[in-house]
C-alpha cells in the first residue's frame, strides 16, 4: 500500500520545539501547560506577540526551528520503518518552503526516517497537497491540520489525523500516539 505523511506536527514535534526556542530567544518563563493550552497552530500568543509579530518571529527563526534538534514523536520513526520493512511505499508531503526542501529531506534521513529521494514532496501550499495526494493515489494520508484534511474529505484516501489541541473537531481516524497507528490502520 501507499502511505503519505505530513512532517511538521505529524511526525515531528515542531511547534513545541519552536515554543522552547521562543522561550530562550524572548527570555520568557512559560510552562509546558502554557504550550498545551494554545488552541491554534500558531504559537506566538503566550509570548504577547500580535499575529503580525508572530509571523515575523516564525519566519526569522525558521532555519533554527527546522534544522536544530526537533524531536520526532515517540514511535513515529519506528512505525515508518516497520511499514517500509513490510514493503509499503512511503511518501512525504510537506508544505515547507522550496528553499528548505532538500535540506529537510537530509535532516529527516539523519533522524532515521526511511526516505526514497523521489518520494519526498515539498514547497506546495497546504491547499495544493490534495493534488499530489490524489495523483499518487495514496491509500493512507496522515496530517495534523484541519484545513488540509478538509481538502481531502471527498477523496478516496483513508485519512488519519495526528491529535493536536487545534484539530479536535476533525472527524477522521485519530492517533494520539504513534504506537497506535498500526491498530488504527488495520481498523480502517
Ligand atoms: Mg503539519
Amino acid at each position: 500500500m501507499k502511505f503519505g505523511f505530513d512532517i511538521d506536527d505529524t511526525l515531528i514535534n515542531l511547534r513545541e520545539h519552536a515554543f522552547n526556542l521562543y522561550k530562550q530567544k524572548l527570555n520568557k518563563q512559560l510552562s509546558r501547560d502554557d504550550f498545551l493550552a494554545i488552541k491554534r497552530v500558531e504559537i506566538h500568543e503566550p509570548f504577547g506577540l500580535s499575529d503580525e509579530q508572530g509571523k515575523e518571529m516564525w519566519n526569522s527563526s525558521l532555519e533554527e526551528i527546522y534544522f536544530t534538534d526537533c524531536p520526532a514523536f515517540p514511535g513515529a520513526i519506528e512505525t515508518l520503518l516497520e511499514l517500509d520493512h513490510q514493503g509499503h511505499d512511503i511518501y512525504y508531503i510537506t508544505a515547507r518552503p522550496k528553499e528548505h526542501g532538500e535540506r529537510t529531506k537530509d535532516w529527516m534521513k539523519e533522524q532515521g526516517f526511511p526516505i526514497q529521494d523521489d518520494h519526498f514532496y515539498y514547497g506546495m501550499k497546504d491547499e495544493e497537497k490534495v493534488h499530489i495526494i490524489q495523483d499518487l493515489d495514496l491509500d493512507f494520508y496522515v496530517d495534523d491540520k484541519p484545513s488540509v484534511l478538509r481538502t481531502l474529505s471527498n477523496t478516496s484516501v483513508n485519512l488519519v489525523v495526528k491529535d493536536q489541541s487545534y484539530n479536535e473537531e476533525v472527524k477522521v481516524a485519530r492517533i494520539v500516539d504513534w504506537v497506535d497507528f498500526m491498530t488504527v490502520m488495520n481498523n480502517e
